[in-house]
């Protein structure tokens, strides 16, 4: 059986919860442990006991046995994962190892001063090879790609690192190295500076672990960084001690045991994780450093919502690249800190955040447009979708929320909101006074008539030919205004007058156009022809405005044939296209656009009677239905004229 097998098959089913519940006691002993150092060491009590086998036993089993399974199975992941934190975790796991089985089996065998120089040498190196791993996990310089590179390393390295153990052992042993203890007086300087530097070492792994610990809320890292520290806190004794076997010596190595306990509790932690997540405890173990990067992870980094992960107490324990670069706080600065502190959130309808809490709890996910503000306090648009994370036991564990800046999209769309609004104001503004103009123009109008046409009466003997022509002209001029008024107070009338639109059968509007433009029709002997017409949205007197007009027009701008018209129908889309195609003068393509502009015409007056505004009239309405219009025509050849009703 492999062991990966073995260490999952043979653990408990209640483990993690059961860990989890020794948090508490497991930190407590930390600090127990620092205070007794301290008291151990100034009380300064003599009376040793270090009977021969016990302390190599004690070692044996809660430090060597855990420590070469530690060894392998991290062996194991850096081969799977190429995760280098893993494989210097693995070999200051083994060199930590081998030096506390290697000096207890020494015991009684070689001169203990020898015995200690070798064990802190050894442990020393340990000490190197766990804060390289440590610094290796916070640089994130983690993955090595090559598999067949990652057998090279572990040959060299753990080969490497028992080649120097064995030697260091050897000329401990053969006393080529200067004295690190003398038995009853304590250690020697160059002992202080290498167990110094040692416990120093363990200490800022165990700082850069526990720091991690909050990033991560890991369980793992959680004991892990707790069981360097107590190796810490062990070195820190033994470099303290005076003689073997004294209380202060037994703290630091049951320090160290106890150390060793830690880190079997974090393997049990790697265990139960590759259980749940059905995969092998070596992989299990690289996950936990968070080291190889999951599709997920790689997700989360590149999407551009921000992510942003709360535990219970919504205490930020994720917060993506995007989160980073929309609020412009860096994970480091807001991770197992209150969401509270940076997310100042206003709610819509006077929510907060006790309420979305409460939907949370009855809803699961919650959506919404809410402003919170970036880093350097301007104030951000999100739109927002938070879900609450439950655990097994459908119990709150925390909230995942996905936030989108929609700050550009909202800035764009309230500018084009008071454009759309100023420029109904306009309309409205100019429309009135269209109204108002062309209503109160034609009075006095009306009063320069009738007094040219008295003039005209009463004086009538005394003018000559040439004051009557006058008179005639300004008459003439005056009657121009006053079309070109009505036109326009009809114009203006379009939209100033609004209506609900109904269903108009275009077959009635036509008879009806047909039934006003009777006299021109007979006159010019026009055949008019037309496709069956559909009944659509819009408005009776406005859809027989547009018929009349375009019809009309056709009339007029006859060519020498009798007037031929054709009106079709098509649907495309969600459209009636209708078209009205006569066989008159045309138009040079160059002036269609203009034409439809007000008082616009492409002929003189004596030429064409009209005001140019009956194409303006049809264009008004036909956008008021929601269509579009539009003429297709070159001179001689007749013109079609081209208008979309939307069918609703
Ligand atoms: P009006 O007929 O009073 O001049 P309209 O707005 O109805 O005003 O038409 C604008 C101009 O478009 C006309 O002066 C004429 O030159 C041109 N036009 C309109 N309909 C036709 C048509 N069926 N054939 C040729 N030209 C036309």
């Amino acid at each position: 059986m492999d062991i990966d097998s073995a260490l999952i098959s043979e653990s408990p089913e209640n483990e993690f919860t059961f860990i989890e519940k020794l948090k508490i006691p497991g930190l407590a002993i930390v600090i127990l442990i620092v205070f007794l150092t301290f008291l151990f060491y100034f009380l300064d009590i003599e009376a040793s006991y270090d009977p021969e086998n016990l302390s190599f036993f004690l070692n044996l089993i809660f430090i060597g046995m855990p420590s070469v399974i530690i060894a392998f199975v991290a062996l194991r992941s850096f081969l799977k994962s190429g995760a280098w934190p893993v494989l210097w975790m693995g070999i200051g796991t083994l060199s930590f190892g081998l030096s506390t089985l290697i000096s207890s089996f020494l015991i009684g065998k070689a001169p203990v001063n020898d015995i200690i120089t070798l064990h802190n040498l050894i442990i020393f190196f340990a000490s190197l090879l766990y804060f390289l791993g440590a610094f290796f996990m916070i640089n994130r310089v983690n993955q090595m790609e090559s598999k067949s590179g990652r057998r090279n390393v572990i040959l060299q390295v753990y080969l490497g690192s028992l080649i120097f153990i064995l030697f260091i052992t050897v000329i401990s042993v053969q006393g080529f190295l200067p004295p690190f203890f003398i038995q009853g007086e304590g250690g020697t300087t160059i002992r202080h500076i290498v167990l110094g530097l040692t416990a120093f070492l363990f200490w800022a792994a165990s700082f850069i672990i526990l720091k991690q610990y909050f990033r991560t809320n890991s369980i793992f890292i959680y004991w892990y960084g707790l069981g360097l520290l107590l190796i810490s806190l062990g070195i820190m004794g033994i470099l303290l001690e005076s003689s073997m076997g004294t209380p202060l010596s037994w703290l630091g190595r049951g320090a160290q045991l106890l150390g060793g306990v830690y880190l079997i509790i974090a393997t049990m932690v790697i265990v139960k994780e590759a259980r749940t997540r059905n995969i092998a405890a070596d992989e299990a173990l690289s996950s936990f450093f968070s080291l190889k990067k999951s599709n997920l992870e790689q997700l989360l980094k590149n999407v551009s919502d921000a992510i942003i992960i709360t535990d219970s107490n919504l205490h930020i324990i994720g917060w993506n690249k995007a989160a980073e670069d929309i609020y412009g706080w860096k994970a480091e600065e807001v991770l197992g800190k209150p969401e509270m502190e940076f997310l100042e959130t206003k709610y819509p309808h006077n929510m907060n955040q006790s309420h979305l809490l409460k939907d949370l709890n009855l809803k699961d996910s919650w959506n919404a447009e809410v402003i919170q503000k970036r880093k350097n306090n301007e104030d951000i648009n999100i739109l927002t979708s938070i879900s609450s994370l439950k655990d097994e036991k459908d119990n709150f564990n925390g909230t995942i929320a996905i936030n989108r800046d929609i700050t550009l999209r909202k800035k764009a769309e309230e500018k084009a909101e008071k454009q759309a609004r100023e420029l109904a104001r306009s309309n409205a503004e100019l429309e009135n006074f269209a109204y108002v103009a062309s209503h109160d123009l034609r009075e006095p109008l009306r009063m320069i008539t009738s007094f040219l046409q008295l003039l005209k009466q009463r004086y009538d003997d005394k003018l000559d030919e040439d004051a009557h022509e006058f008179i005639e002209f300004a008459v003439d001029g005056a009657k121009r205004l006053d079309d070109m008024i009505t036109d326009l107070l009809e114009y203006s009338r379009v939209t100033s007058q609004k209506r609900d639109f109904v269903p108009v059968n275009c077959e009635k509007i036509l008879e009806e156009t047909l039934i006003l433009l009777k006299v021109p029709i007979d006159e010019n002997n026009v055949i008019i022809t037309h496709d069956p017409l559909p009944t659509v949205l819009g408005d009776d007197k406005l859809m027989v405005q547009v018929f009349q007009n375009l019809l009309s027009n056709s009339i007029k701008y006859r060519g020498l044939e009798n007037p031929k018209i054709h009106i079709s129908v098509k649907k495309e889309n969600k459209s009636y296209i209708f078209s009205v195609k006569d066989n008159g003068i045309g138009m040079d393509p160059k002036h269609l656009k203009r034409i439809f502009t007000i008082f616009q015409r492409l002929h003189k007056r004596d030429e064409y009677e009209g005001t140019g505004i009956g194409l303006s009239i049809v264009q008004k309405i036909v956008h008021q239905f929601g269509g579009e219009i539009w003429v297709e025509s070159e001179p001689g050849k007749g013109s079609t004229f081209y208008f979309t009703v939307p069918d609703n």
